[in-house]
């Protein structure tokens, strides 16, 4: 029948044409089934690391019970820090959490969270290093430094007042071992990350002076991307803290 085929015609590129919107839509809110690409970086206990193949950290146990606690699915990709924001630039991760401190250059490309712990840089020498009680005292020293951090920025925007040179390494470790080693006189790093570091690996490291900023943490989007996601991140956080989740999971990490 004419009539029939014309309407079963009109029937069927309806259903393409549909087909065709989800396949093709950004729109988060109608991908209920979506999992979520999230960003990590493993050489950052207590935030994030890895033991044996499971993800396990302040920041892992917090991104997996803010999606349970709004119904989204996520799976952690593990990076070097200074590839992450690339990584959310090419749509390659939907979200980041990485110890990433919300700082005024990175909210030009990404969106952050409501900030979710209270860090701040600070100088780290040997254990038997008397000669270095703050960064005015690294005239003619090599610090290291982890590329893509707060850490470099502080070090390459003071190294010509201060009249230090820096090194970059791509991880922690690496930055570490640079100091434990002598090739590096200091290093910069994230006051939490390095003080849990050097208790439990031994690191035969010390603090010095006072913290160098106040840096706070945020979970990451790219800007204009996944709004929505960002908001039900907020809201979640916002219960965890609320129910006392959050104080536990930090509890876990850091006693
Ligand atoms: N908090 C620092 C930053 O955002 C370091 C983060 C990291 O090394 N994972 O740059």
């Amino acid at each position: 029948m004419k009539k029939g085929s014309i309407l079963l015609a009109l029937l069927m590129s309806c259903i393409l044409v549909l087909g065709a919107c989800s396949i093709g839509s950004k729109d988060e809110g109608s991908s209920e089934g979506k999992t979520y690409k999230v960003g990590i970086d493993v050489t950052y206990p207590p935030f994030e690391y890895k033991d044996g193949d499971t993800y396990k950290g302040i920041d892992i146990d917090l991104m997996k019970a803010i999606a349970k606690d709004q119904n989204f699915k996520i799976k952690f990709e593990a990076m070097d820090f200074s590839g992450i924001i690339p990584a959310l630039q090419a749509n390659q991760l939907d979200v980041a959490i990485a110890g990433m401190s919300i700082t005024p250059e990175r909210k030009k490309v990404v969106t952050f969270s409501d900030p979710y712990f209270k860090a701040g840089l600070i100088l780290v020498v040997k254990e038997d290093e008397n000669g270095i009680k703050s960064v005015n005292d690294l005239k003619g020293k090599k610090v290291a430094v982890k590329k893509g951090t707060t850490g470099a920025k502080y070090a390459t925007d003071n190294a010509d007042k201060l009249g230090f040179t820096v090194t970059q390494f791509n991880d922690s470790p690496a930055m570490f071992q640079e100091v434990k080693n002598g090739n590096a006189a200091a290093l910069i790093e994230d006051y939490p990350v390095i003080s849990y570091a050097n208790k439990q690996q031994n690191l035969g490291l010390k603090l010095v002076g006072d913290r160098l900023n106040g840096d706070n943490y945020g979970i990451a989007v790219l800007k204009g991307e996944n709004e929505d996601l960002m908001k039900k991140i907020n809201k979640g956080l916002a219960n965890l803290k609320e129910n006392g989740e959050y104080d536990k999971i930090v509890d876990t990490y850091l006693k």
